[in-house]
C-alpha cells in the first residue's frame, strides 16, 4: 500500500506537493509542514501523539515498471484538523518532553 501523499498541511493549509521537502508525516500519515511541526506542534502529532519524519518523495521517473508519481498520483483530498489551537497546545505540552520512541 502506497502513501496517499496528502496535498496540504493540516494545520496551516499550505500546499505540500509530492516533491515538497517541507512535508512531515506521522506513522498514520497525518501530514504537516516543517514550520508547523517545529513552531506549533513541537513534534507531537495532534491526532495520534506520535512524532514526525520527513515524507519521502515518490520518484517522478518510472525507474521500475508501474512505480512513479504519475502511476500512483498524490491524493487531492485536503485534510484539516478538528481540534482547537488551545487543545493542540495542551496536547503538545503534555507529550513533547517524551521521546517519540517512548510515547
Ligand atoms: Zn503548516
Ligand atoms: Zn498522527
Amino acid at each position: 500500500m502506497a502513501l496517499e501523499l496528502r496535498p496540504n498541511c493540516e494545520f496551516c493549509d499550505r500546499d505540500l506537493p509530492p516533491a515538497s521537502t517541507m512535508a512531515r508525516i506521522c506513522s498514520y500519515e497525518c501530514t504537516f509542514c516543517a514550520d508547523c511541526v517545529e513552531k506549533h506542534l513541537h513534534n507531537v502529532c495532534p491526532n495520534c501523539g506520535g512524532g514526525f519524519a520527513p515524507r519521502p518523495i515518490r520518484p517522478a521517473t518510472e525507474w521500475r515498471s508501474g512505480l512513479s508519481v504519475a502511476k500512483q498520483p498524490p491524493s487531492s483530498k485536503r485534510v484539516h484538523l478538528h481540534y482547537t489551537e488551545e487543545d493542540i497546545a495542551r496536547h503538545s505540552a503534555r507529550i513533547s518532553s517524551i521521546a517519540p520512541e517512548l510515547r
